[in-house]
């Protein structure tokens, strides 16, 4: 049982309702949307509504010895948001307030918990968005999105989280606030703090506001669908759109056993017996810009012998965009456990890698889906098995193994943008090497001495790390 002492300290603190420390409310904190990696209950779950009270959290934890496992929406695939030892979980839902949207400066500010689509429903009426798009927009918040970097379907054109942050708070290890960056669209005072927490997964410190870059939204937008007999005809299209040198704003490939998946799970009429898909859409503020885009994708698309239908309605193009925010689910419902990767490799190898993973699927004899974010690179090759089948859960994790070594021989990453967290920390020295590591955990030290934060993920243990 976790000391009564401190849930009461936590009590008076943020009141009794915002401490939860009953099973039934717990169980929901022991897990996230990853797969294949350990849950566990929470010791107790404590929501603050402001800095303040998450200073005051952290001065309670660093005195008592004890881990604060920050959450948002906990929708992130790398286990990041689990508490793997005995902790606080520090949650963010009371903390969603949009503080400021500056139509002037084209800035937003926010806090943690405030969710990616609410975000963008307050800029609507300026004519502003904000572009990061993970798939889980309408769940995810900004605190897990930007602690993750989190990319998403607008990612080759509009970037992701990285290139929106232009400042934060933050409480420190010590219980002290700071903030850096800010509306300035130029802040070269001090080190580039903002960008070291963008991606720190909740293990430097605790992010308690943000400001973010807005952008105008795009005026006019063609959708596409591009389907193929071919994996790499699809894959050549993608190479040939952006040699024509346009850059959609999404360009997005599913591969055969997605498309069935996603039209026997959403009946969306995609044309189950064609190999891959593309999903292709080119926006702009200019009508006839966006129209020589897209004759410039037709054309790709025709070239590499792919059958295209162009979206004539509204409707039509949210059906399209439904189906692929319906990968994952679709394939999900396939078995009980459902493995996710995200190696990403330079565009260039996008065919290689995509027959890489048809192989390994077929060489470990499981079932596997690949889709993803073709124009970034950053694919998500899906595994769909039995936890209760050992023999088959071995085959995964060697597959994994395989997929990871494929995308650093193409010169790729291990996560283009799903993070490390628990699930790949132990492949992490495949990509940055020990003196990488080390780097890591010299920063880590130095922020947070006693490994508070987040601690078991990103960044591997030197030493058993805090416990209670
Ligand atoms: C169906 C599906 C589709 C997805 N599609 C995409 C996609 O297209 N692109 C993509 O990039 N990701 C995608 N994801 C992953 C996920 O949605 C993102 O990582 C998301 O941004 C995480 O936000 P969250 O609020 O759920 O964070 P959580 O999962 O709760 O937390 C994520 C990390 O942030 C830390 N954290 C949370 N809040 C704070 C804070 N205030 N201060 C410090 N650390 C904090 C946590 O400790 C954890 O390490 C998808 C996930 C699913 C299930």
């Amino acid at each position: 049982m976790f000391d009564l002492a401190v849930v009461e300290a936590l009590r008076a603190i943020v009141g009794t309702a915002q401490v939860l420390t009953k099973k039934v409310d717990l169980v929901t904190y022991s897990y996230d949307a990853t797969a294949d990696v350990p849950r566990r209950i929470p010791d107790v779950v404590v929501m603050p509504a402001n800095t303040a009270e998450v200073q005051q959290i952290v001065d309670l934890a660093r005195t008592r010895g004890i881990a604060i496992y920050p959450r948002g929406a906990g929708t992130n695939l790398s286990g990041g948001a689990i508490p793997l030892r005995r902790g606080i979980v520090l949650s963010f839902q009371k903390m969603n307030r949009i503080m400021d949207v500056d139509a002037e400066n084209l800035t937003a500010i926010v806090e943690p918990g405030v969710v990616i689509q609410e975000l963008n429903n307050a800029v609507a009426p300026h004519g502003l968005i904000y572009p990061p798009d993970p798939g889980t927009v309408a769940t995810a918040t900004m605190g897990g999105s930007v602690a993750e970097n989190s990319g998403g379907l607008r990612g080759l054109k509009y970037g992701v989280t990285k290139h929106y942050v232009m400042g934060m708070e933050v409480v420190l290890a010590n219980g002290s606030k700071v903030r850096f960056g800010g509306k300035t669209v130029k802040n070269v005072t001090a080190y580039d703090f903002s960008s070291l927490f963008v991606g720190s997964e909740g293990t430097l410190g605790i992010i308690t506001q943000i400001t973010v870059k807005l952008i105008p939204a795009p005026k006019f937008r063609r959708t596409m669908l591009a389907t193929y007999q071919t994996i790499e005809d699809a894959g050549n299209t993608v190479a040939a759109i952006i040699k024509a040198q346009v850059i959609p704003a999404t360009l997005e490939i599913l591969d055969h056993k997605t498309i069935e998946a996603v039209e026997n799970f959403a009946h969306v009429g995609l044309p189950t017996g064609a190999e891959a898909l593309l999903l292709i859409e080119v926006d702009g503020m200019a009508d006839v810009v966006v129209e020589r885009e897209a004759e410039a994708v037709i054309q790709a698309v025709a070239e590499n012998r792919g059958v295209l239908r162009l979206a004539k309605s509204d409707s039509e193009r949210d059906q399209l965009w439904s189906a692929r925010r319906a990968a994952l689910p679709a394939l999900a419902s396939l078995n009980n456990t459902v493995v996710l990767e995200d190696a990403t490799v330079p565009r260039s190898h996008i065919t290689g890698m995509l027959l890489a993973c048809a192989q390994i699927g077929r060489k470990y004899n499981l079932v596997m889906g690949t889709f993803g974010h073709a124009g970034d690179g950053n694919l998500h090759p899906t595994i769909l098995a039995d936890k209760n089948n050992a023999d088959e859960m071995s085959r995964v994790h060697r597959a994994v193994e395989e997929i990871f070594d494929a995308a650093l021989r193409f010169g790729g990453t291990l996560s283009g943008e799903h993070g490390i967290g628990i699930a790949k920390i132990k492949f992490l020295g495949n990509e940055i090497g020990e003196t990488g590591i080390d780097l890591m955990r010299s920063i880590k030290d130095s922020l947070d001495p006693d490994h508070m934060f987040n601690p078991g993920k990103l960044v591997p243990d030197r030493e058993p790390a805090h416990a209670v």
